[in-house]
């Protein structure tokens, strides 16, 4: 079967690197795909937000599966349309997608399901989410509804700081038609992320993993993307899993069937392990960036006929393998990031890998034939071993061989799980 990938950061190349072992794959296509990528596969630039010109596209190459890596284009709806022409495609459609794209909405399922989350609010008025704040006081979350790409979030440790995160949603909205925030309950515990393919009906474990959300080590600095990952969640035990399937993604599949929107695609469930049990953070209708180069590592099933599976509803029976042993990556950004950044920087040389060892590219071009920097995080340096720490060992002996003067990375990445 002949595939178009959708997307272009590390995810994608993971995602890339593993359909291209599976003996199902005719030929791969990405669009638009990076340098990374275009070891394993035809890079096209074709628009995804261009529907029409993908469907000519898939057409046009006979293209019988379309696997969509990031948010953007599913909740602009490009699985609806390629669905409308009959074209296969794992990710799910706009409505279902809404599970991301507003946090008012997967607030509001999680009301009628009985799914634990935060106690939340959600408001279209500044005066009247602020009355609520100053009635629930601090600390409290501030959460601007639509995608943000992680910067839509606020939690503030006292009253002013809540206020002024209103007045900054109101006022990024200017033009303003439809904004709306959700001001929701502060909750406590560690945080891990649960993974789900999903055909409408059934959900199938995906894996778990924790990130590192802030860009220096120690958990300091600004928010970021994501600077590196590891997985398994080992907060996430059995028990725990399973009380998150039970809780939060079943009752979830259940609510979008009867809102008419079943979900098929990755759900991405951000949980807080509290001590009244898992809470939904949120969801994200797609695979982590950087986790999912993680879940790739680890992964021994063949990837391409499971996420046919689940577009096509057919999870029933399907089961999966992982390796045993725990994947970490650690991202190497550009200097300055996630603030402003040098473009273009070289990227002298990159080290040979060995067997469970990988460097996914993410913001990655090359100028004349040579790899240059391009983005904010650039390089996702993967490593699976017997245990974590040997893995981090591993991860960071391919760093060291890095020839890139422009990037820095954390060096603490899975400090959590090391002993
Ligand atoms: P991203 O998609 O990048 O994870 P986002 O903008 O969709 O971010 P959330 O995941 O909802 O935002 O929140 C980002 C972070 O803020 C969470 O990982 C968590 O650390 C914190 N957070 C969010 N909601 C709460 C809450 N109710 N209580 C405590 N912390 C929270």
């Amino acid at each position: 079967m002949d595939v178009l990938l959708i997307g272009s950061g590390g995810r994608e190349h993971a995602l890339a690197w593993k359909l291209a072992r599976s003996p199902d794959l005719g030929k791969l296509f990405a669009a638009p795909g990076n340098p990374g990528i275009a070891a394993v596969a035809e890079c096209v630039a074709l628009d995804p937000a261009d529907h029409d010109a993908v469907i000519a596209f898939c057409r046009e190459k006979g293209i019988g599966f379309v696997v969509v890596g990031p948010e953007v284009p599913l909740v602009a709806g490009l699985a609806d349309a390629l669905t409308d022409a009959s074209i296969p495609v794992f990710g799910p459609s706009a409505a279902a997608a809404r599970l991301e794209g507003s946090k008012g909405f997967t607030k509001d399922l999680c009301t009628l399901q009985n799914i634990p989350t935060a106690r939340y609010q959600r408001f279209t008025e500044s005066d009247a989410a602020k009355d609520y704040i100053q009635r629930e006081g601090a600390p409290i979350v501030v959460k601007a509804d639509g995608l943000a790409a992680g910067k839509g979030v606020t939690v503030a440790a006292t009253i002013e700081e809540a206020l002024a995160a209103i007045d900054d949603c109101f006022a990024s909205a200017l033009a303003g038609a439809g904004i709306e925030v959700v001001v929701e309950e502060c909750m406590e515990g560690p945080e891990a992320s649960l993974f789900c393919l999903c055909d409408g009906e059934r959900a199938i474990l995906f894996g778990t993993a924790e990130d590192h959300k802030r860009a220096y080590d120690g958990d300091k600095g600004p928010n970021t993307g994501g600077m590196g990952a590891y997985s398994p969640s080992y907060l996430m035990t059995p028990e725990m899993t399973e009380r998150a399937m039970a809780e939060i993604v079943r009752p979830t599949l259940a609510g979008m069937r009867a809102h008419g929107a079943p979900f098929r695609g990755v759900l991405y469930a951000g949980l807080m392990l509290t001590k009244d049990g898992p809470k939904l953070i949120e969801y994200n209708v797609r695979f982590g960036d950087p986790e999912c180069q993680v879940l790739m590592m680890r992964l021994e099933s063949d990837l391409l006929p499971v996420l046919f599976a689940a577009a096509t509803g057919s999870l029933d029976g399907v089961s999966l393998d992982w390796s045993n042993e725990p994947a970490v990556t650690v991202v190497l950004a550009s200097k300055g990031y996630p603030g402003a950044y040098e473009k273009n920087t070289p990227i002298r040389s990159l080290p040979d890998v060995g067997e469970g060892e990988m460097i996914f590219h993410a913001g990655t071009s090359l100028i004349h034939g040579e790899l240059v920097a391009n983005g904010g995080r650039v390089l996702n340096v993967t490593a699976r071993a017997a245990n974590v720490a040997q893995a981090v060992e591993k991860a960071y002996a391919l760093v060291d061989r890095v020839e890139w003067s422009e990037g820095f990375c954390r060096r603490d990445i899975a400090h959590r799980a090391r002993h």
